[in-house]
């Protein structure tokens, strides 16, 4: 939590006509500042910042806000990262993980292990034929599979586990991670079993969790990753991370499926 006070001194330092002039051209009108908006295309200006009141506003879009909005939006930061951003840029330190270095060092290890699963069910559908040949037949492209970081999850109880463990992760680590599940027994076992992964990524395309789908008919079709304390389903959206990148038209289709997204990805859409 950054505190309201550090919030409207950082507001306070950053004149919003200096710093939308790092990344729009202003020209001084009346008592505005006009220019070509960065959010929509345009050629004769009608994007307006105004100093008195520190915010800016385009006629032509719609687009408005302070500067923290206009930060969040122009480089698609959250509020913290844009308030961080804004603080950094006039020397500002703001602490934010005060007390909460133990929170930030589980996340990291989530991250973490997220990131060595992802790698393993990758190089799992390296060598699966029968996987790849699903993908195939799907019409999906070494070339996305790469972007997408699909992969596939060996039909085993424990090779994932065995094979994290091996790389240092603890079983506690990857039911936080929500990777496998104990049984009433008390023993643990892999929560994808011969599946075709699709890692999702969070908006900043780190790893936050993973959803299986089977080859065949069997049930259930789709399997995800419970919620963790990184993956928030009410709040993530998948493939958004590549929606957002150098999309200022700020359109976006949204689609029911993993498969319906990564398809009109591959075809350029
Ligand atoms: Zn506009």
């Amino acid at each position: 939590m950054i505190s309201e006070d550090v919030i409207q001194k950082v507001k306070e330092e950053n004149d919003i006509v200096d710093v939308i002039s790092e990344s729009v051209k202003l020209k001084k009108s009346g008592r505005n500042y006009m220019g070509l908006c960065p959010f929509h295309h345009e050629k004769t200006p009608s994007f307006s910042v105004s100093r008195d009141k520190q915010i800016y506003k385009c006629f032509g879009c719609g687009e408005a806000g302070n500067v923290f909005t206009f930060i969040m939006k122009y480089k698609n930061l959250s509020f913290p990262e844009a308030v961080k951003l804004l603080a950094d840029r006039v020397n500002i330190d703001i602490d934010f993980d005060k007390g909460s270095s133990h929170r930030k060092n589980t996340f990291q290890k989530l991250y973490k292990l997220n990131t060595s699963a992802a790698r393993y069910f990758f190089n799992c559908l390296k060598k699966s034929e029968s996987a790849r040949n699903y993908l195939s037949n799907r019409g999906i492209t070494e070339n996305t599979i790469r972007r997408f970081g699909l992969g596939y999850s060996v039909d085993s109880w424990n090779h994932m586990l065995n094979f994290l463990k091996n790389e240092g992760f603890t079983e506690l680590d990857m039911v936080s991670a929500g990777l496998i599940i104990k049984s009433q027994k008390g023993n643990y076992y892999d929560r994808f079993r011969n599946r075709i992964i699709f890692p999702v990524f969070n908006s900043r395309g780190k790893v936050i969790g993973f959803g299986g789908r089977v080859l065949d008919n069997s049930k259930p079709k789709y399997l995800n990753s419970p919620e963790t304390s990184l993956f928030k389903k009410g709040t993530n959206l998948y493939g958004l991370n590549f929606a957002l990148k150098g999309n200022f038209s700020r359109v976006l289709i949204i689609v029911e499926g993993y498969m319906d997204c990564i398809s009109l990805h591959q075809c350029g859409i």
